[in-house]
């Protein structure tokens, strides 16, 4: 699209909804099984895109087909999780020497984002190494702030509790507010509170939604949240609509609708994340 064909709404998709590793069993169909990623097309034609799970091939063979001319997309990682990260070698735009893709994720001592991410390529796990890479990349770690972009959108982050590390993110674009919640554990009975401050009156919540909370005792410390904790989350923040998101993977189409069922009883504006689901957010 070219940045002169504004659109009167900015365009939310699933591409992968699915937590830890992908999964293709029936019945897990209707859910989806690729593992995290979800595309925000604003109104103006900005690709901007949190994670890059296995969802990622499908997107890019769809933002790819699209550009012809040099295009930027904006990538941002909440960590390297291979759940979050795996569709990357797989990511067409990789391979378009006119495609200039921004990759944020979180700052680390141990490991460089560029070395996280570029190690995917690396033999003997992938065939292609990344000095074969057409597309020009650029690495940019973060922790807290914020960073404002000239087209009109501007992105805060800050770090949460998740075994290595992981970052929240709140889109602000027009006067709308897209927050992404991944990979999270907050502490019993207490809400981490930077969660709730970048969740605040958010147009959309997309929060890690693992667990019901009867899994969650024997899962602790492995980094997730149940459904009763994203309700608790869009309460307090006064948030507009809720997406439960990144589902276990041995959970079945019909644990996570009966999680989103009882998630809509506490907060009717709840939605189970599917994997090709689109939301549309009119611009201001
Ligand atoms: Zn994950
Ligand atoms: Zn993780």
């Amino acid at each position: 699209m070219s940045k002169s064909a504004k659109n009167a709404a900015h365009i939310l998709r699933f591409w992968g909804v699915r937590g830890s590793i992908p999964t293709a069993d029936p019945e897990q169909s209707l859910i989806g099984g690729n593992t995290s990623c979800v595309e925000l097309t604003t109104a103006d034609g900005s690709h901007i895109i949190f994670d890059g799970g296995t969802g990622l091939r499908g997107l890019g063979n769809h933002i790819g087909r699209q550009h012809s001319k040099p295009y930027e997309v904006h990538l941002f990682l909440s960590h390297t999780h291979w759940d979050h990260i795996m569709g990357i070698p797989f990511f067409a735009p990789m391979h378009q020497a006119f495609a200039k893709i921004n990759i944020y994720g979180p700052e680390r001592s141990d490991e460089p984002l560029r070395q996280a991410v570029l190690g995917l390529f690396r033999a003997p796990y992938f065939p292609l190494h990344f000095s074969e890479l057409k597309a020009h990349l650029n690495f940019i770690e973060i922790s807290v702030g914020e960073t404002s972009f000239g087209n009109g959108f501007k992105i805060k982050y800050a770090p949460h509790p998740h075994p290595n590390g992981a970052i929240s993110y709140r889109l602000e674009v027009d006067g709308r507010v897209i927050t992404y919640i991944t990979d999270i554990e907050h502490t019993k009975d207490r809400l981490v509170k930077s969660v709730i401050e970048l969740s605040r009156e958010a147009d959309v919540l997309i929060h890690d939604s693992q667990f019901h909370a009867d899994d969650l005792p024997a899962h602790r410390s492995w980094g997730h949240s149940s459904w009763e904790e994203c309700t608790a989350v869009a309460q307090k923040a006064d948030v507009k609509e809720l997406f439960l998101y990144h589902f276990d993977p041995n959970y079945s189409d019909y644990d996570v609708l009966d999680m989103e069922r009882r998630a809509q009883v506490v907060f009717p504006h709840t939605t189970a994340a599917r994997q090709g689901m689109t939301f549309e957010i009119p611009t201001k």
